[in-house]
Parts: C-alpha cells; structure tokens; sequence
C-alpha cells in the first residue's frame, strides 16, 4: 500500500495553545510542541509535513491576506503532498474554508480545517481526535484517488463541506454544522463516507487565486433599523458590495425610507446581495410582498449560501476584477458546491 503523505499547516487556535502559568492566559505553542502532545502522530502510518504560521494567531485576527497565505502554501506543496490538514480557530473557520474553496480552483486533493474547542494539552481536549481524524481523512484514497478532494471541516466525529458549514455553538465540542448540505463523512468506528455528497474528481491543473477585495460589508437587518442608519453604513466609500442578513425566505421592511437607501447604493453600483438569517433554508426572493423591492432593485440572491460563503464569494469575485455583469453572474452560478443548483 502506498504510504501517504500529508502536511499540515499551523494557523493557530484554541488547538494549539499552552495556559501561561504566570498569568493563566491561553497563548499559542508551536509546532514541535503540538506533535510533543500527540505522540499517537508517530504510529498513524502517514508521513507528515508541518509549516506553521511565523506568529501563530486567534482565528478573529485571520484576515484574507491570510486565507491567501494559506492557499499559496498550499499550492507550494500541492505535488509532493497527498493531502492538506489546516489547523485553525473554530471561531472563523467557516470563512476560511469557504475562501479556501474559492481560491484553490480545480483542488484535486483533501484540504480538511480542523480545530478544537480545549486546547491540546488539557485532559477533556477535543484536540486530538480532531487531529488524528483530521489527518487519516486527508490522507484517505481509494483505487489511487482522494475520497474527499475538496475543502473540508472536521469537527468531533463529522466532516463538512467547508462552504457550506457555520459555526453553531462556542462551548460545545459539536461546533459545526452544515444545515443546507449533508454531512461527508461520520466518524465512528469506522469513518463513514457519504460518497454522493462529495465533490467529483476534479481535472486539470491546481490555479491558486491570491487577488481578494475585502470592500464588502454584512448588514443584518432587524425590525426597527433606522433608514438613516442603513444609508449612512451604505455610503461607506470605496464600498462595493454588501450582504444583506434578511429575514425568513429573503424578507425586509417595506418602509419606503429603507427602500430608498438601499435602492441609492445599487445606483451608485454597490452590489447588493440577500442572504437569508435563519440557519437553514434558501432565499426565495419575490415569495412575500416583503421582498419585491428586493428583486425589483437587482439584489442578487445568495440562495441557500451561508453568509460566510456569500461574503468570501463577493470578496474573491471582487478579487478577479471582473465586469458588474459578469460578476453578477458568476456571483449566481455554483462554483464548488457552496450553493444548490435550481
Ligand atoms: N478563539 C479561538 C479561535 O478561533 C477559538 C478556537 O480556537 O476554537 O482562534
């Protein structure tokens, strides 16, 4: 049997901090450290690489130079390793799998995020079943080819597609779920593939996107939000596009004032986007009388897209310095899986 090669990639998080003994404040330990922990690494039966961030961080500092730092290190390795285990914060994870979904296109291999929600060293940890996991996931392959050659989220005992997972709950080792999309894979005695939810094989060669707009705003919307408000958050400058957080199927107040606001912005070209509040369930723009404004004033809808996807879409597409109509349109077609067709 082929021995398979996997690297991972120390971001930092919860999982690979150390409690200060004079202060008791959690700070991040390096690589060496992590594997010092989790001597099981030496008997998985896969070779591993490590690159950790210079300075490791807290996932609230990752910004989308580092998704980029990220994907590029990434496609520096893509040829001698067989899969990719990212170690991260759980707490924006989601939006980094989700950018990583859309730089690295046409991704033929494993890219698994994990994390944990008790740092490494403690006895209840998370850590290293979502580690060990984590890296026989990555370094899975039937008949020559990866089970999962995409970007995915392990966390406690279930694997998701990244652009499709939120973050759900922030003390429970159950953090993730995708709602829209069914689970890759279980992890029990056996870890369980769902075969049919998991991306075709892609062909051709691995293109590491590195150019990311961040001129992208979320307004979440909630009943009382003042127009004045709406259109001051609006005229930010330089804005080019804004995920609006909307209720049920799409929905938002009809009050002309708001209307306008929103209407002045698309008319200076911010791309307007409606992405729905609720955890699960698709935007269905024109279903209520409280979305017709919506799709009378162009908003494009996100469909069944989480936020996190929707923001790191625009940012990407943004990115790619494409045209408003082509951008539009890109904006709407599925690219990896982060939204259903129909
Ligand atoms: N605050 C931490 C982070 O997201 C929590 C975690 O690691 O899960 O970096």
């Amino acid at each position: 049997m082929t021995q398979r090669s996997v690297l991972i990639i120390y971001t930092g998080g919860t999982i690979g901090m150390w409690a200060d003994p004079r202060t008791g404040a959690l700070r991040p330990m390096d690589l060496e450290h992590l594997e010092e922990q989790v001597p099981e690494l030496e008997r998985i039966g896969v070779k591993l690489g490590s690159v950790a961030f210079e300075t490791p961080i807290d996932s609230s500092d990752m910004r989308p130079v580092d998704w980029v730092r990220v994907a590029r290190i990434i496609g520096d390795h893509y040829d001698r390793y067989d899969g990719f285990v990212v170690l991260h914060g759980s707490d924006t994870m989601a939006y980094t799998a989700s950018a990583l979904s859309f730089l690295l296109e046409g991704l033929a291999k494993p890219v698994v995020l994990t994390g944990s929600q008790l740092p490494i060293g403690t006895i209840r940890t998370d850590a290293k079943e979502n580690l060990i996991t984590a890296i026989e996931i990555a370094a899975a392959y039937e008949n020559g080819r990866p089970i999962v050659p995409e970007v995915a989220v392990y966390f406690e005992y279930s694997l998701y597609r990244g652009n499709r997972t939120v973050k759900v709950h922030a003390e429970r080792f159950e953090a993730f779920r995708s709602p829209n999309y069914p689970r890759l894979a279980e992890a029990g005695v056996h870890i369980r593939y769902d075969h049919n939810a998991v991306l075709p094989l892609r062909t051709g060669p691995l293109t590491v996107h590195t150019g990311v707009d961040d001129r992208v705003g979320v307004l979440r919307l909630f009943p009382g939000i003042r127009p004045d408000w709406v259109r001051h958050a609006l005229a930010t400058p330089d804005l080019r596009a804004v995920v609006l957080t909307t209720f049920g199927s799409g929905n938002g107040p009809t009050d002309e004032a708001f209307l306008d606001a929103l209407r002045d912005a698309t008319e200076r070209g911010v791309l307007l986007v409606n992405a729905t509040q609720c955890v699960g369930g698709s935007v269905e723009q024109g279903r209520y009388q409280t979305s017709r404004a919506f799709v009378d004033m162009g908003m494009l809808s996100a469909r069944d897209m989480t936020v996190e996807a929707a923001v790191t879409k625009l940012m990407f597409l943004l990115g790619q310095g494409l045209s408003d109509d082509l951008m539009r349109e890109r904006f709407l077609r599925p690219m990896c899986g982060e939204v259903s067709v129909g």
